[in-house]
């Protein structure tokens, strides 16, 4: 992999994870130019949009698993009312599978909301809807003679 063209501006980016879709407009648009010149940073920043993408994908999966988990749970008789029973402090504690299930989902959705704040994994993908919307209308809208001259 090449080295980044200018690495004052290289440290920068890489300091925020290659996302720029937090700072103004105008500030952006040095940054965006070294995007353009520079491989290096690109390729980086592709790399950490995919890492993004990736986890949110992955906690939103642990959610439809944990959700799944408690309608199958609710719906089987046997799962439903099978408990571990702990003794606490002189007192017996039910824990069911609907509450370990119950735990997990709230634990997965903290995750998902997490990731969702820390990364611009929402903005990007966001973007990328925009992106494709706007290449929809405007290849709908647009004659196809008009790269042609
Ligand atoms: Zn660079």
């Amino acid at each position: 992999m090449k080295s980044c063209t200018d690495p004052v501006i290289g440290d920068i980016l890489s300091s925020w994870r290659y996302d720029i879709s937090g700072i103004s407009p105008e500030m952006r648009t040095d940054y965006e130019g070294h995007f353009v010149e520079c491989a290096h940073c690109r390729s980086r920043q592709r790399l950490h949009r995919t890492v993004d993408v990736a986890l949110i994908a992955i906690s939103t999966l642990s959610i439809l698993a944990f959700l799944l988990a408690i309608a199958v749970i609710h719906h089987v008789e046997p799962l439903r009312n099978w408990a571990i029973i702990m003794h606490l402090d002189h007192r017996d504690v039910a824990l069911t599978l609907q509450m370990a299930a119950m735990a997990g989902l709230l634990v997965s959705m903290l995750c998902w909301v997490l990731i969702a704040i820390a990364t611009p994994a929402p903005v990007y993908l966001t973007g990328m809807a925009q992106a494709r919307f706007l290449h929809d209308r405007l290849s709908d809208d647009q004659p196809r003679t008009r790269n042609i001259a």
